[in-house]
């Protein structure tokens, strides 16, 4: 390994695992390399110096200053509860907002559950096979005749001249899944809802 190699890869170092090829290459470079073992030392001194730094930060945090701070933010949430950054809220609800929530999404629950279990019980099959075949053909009444009414299945099973089957449109009873998505629909909006309220006035 080179110099200029290893000195690109020493910000890294810390963050290689023990084993790492690179890291055991650079070991091998700075053991006959003064230079730069003397890069990684100031790197490693840095990192210190840094770390102090951040932990005397969070230290000043906790300092009289910082207490007075803190305090007269409170009083100004106490009065005004709609200023108070979100990530600090605390969840209030009323019992009646509680309730009818809680009421809502049990609906929602409720529609949800019970389409899919119509999705996946329901009787599809047999519903779409006791379905008239539907040809197209209308029934027809002779005005002359004695009123007996020729049925469409009579037409069907004539043989008629033509280039192709007729076509015949297979029209299958619509199920209601589009509950599962409403009620989907209905739980993503109460959350929104709920943290809508959140930022509002009371
Ligand atoms: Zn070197």
């Amino acid at each position: 390994m080179r110099c200029d190699e290893c000195q690109e890869k020493l910000g890294l170092y810390w963050d290689l695992p023990e084993q790492d090829d690179e890291r055991t290459a650079i070991d091998r470079h700075l053991l006959d390399c003064p230079a730069c073992a003397e890069q990684l030392r100031l790197w490693e001194e840095s990192d210190l110096i840094i770390r102090s730094l951040s932990e005397d930060f969070e230290q000043e945090l906790d300092d009289d200053s910082y207490r007075m701070n803190r305090s007269v933010m409170d009083r100004i949430y106490a009065d005004m509860e709609h200023l108070r950054p979100v990530h600090e809220r605390s969840y209030r609800f009323t019992a009646s907002f509680r309730f009818r929530s809680t009421a809502l999404i049990a609906c929602c629950l409720a529609i949800f559950v019970s389409g899919l279990l119509f999705a996946i019980f329901g009787d599809w099959g047999s519903s779409a096979q006791n379905m008239e075949p539907m040809t197209g053909l209308l029934e027809t009444a002779s005005a002359g005749d004695d009123g007996s009414v020729l049925g469409g299945e009579f037409y069907a099973q004539v043989p008629v001249a033509s280039i192709s089957d007729p076509f015949v449109l297979k029209v299958v009873p619509t199920v209601p899944q589009y509950w599962i998505v409403f009620s989907l629909f209905g739980v993503i909006a109460t959350l929104l809802l709920s943290n809508w309220f959140a930022r509002t006035r009371k």
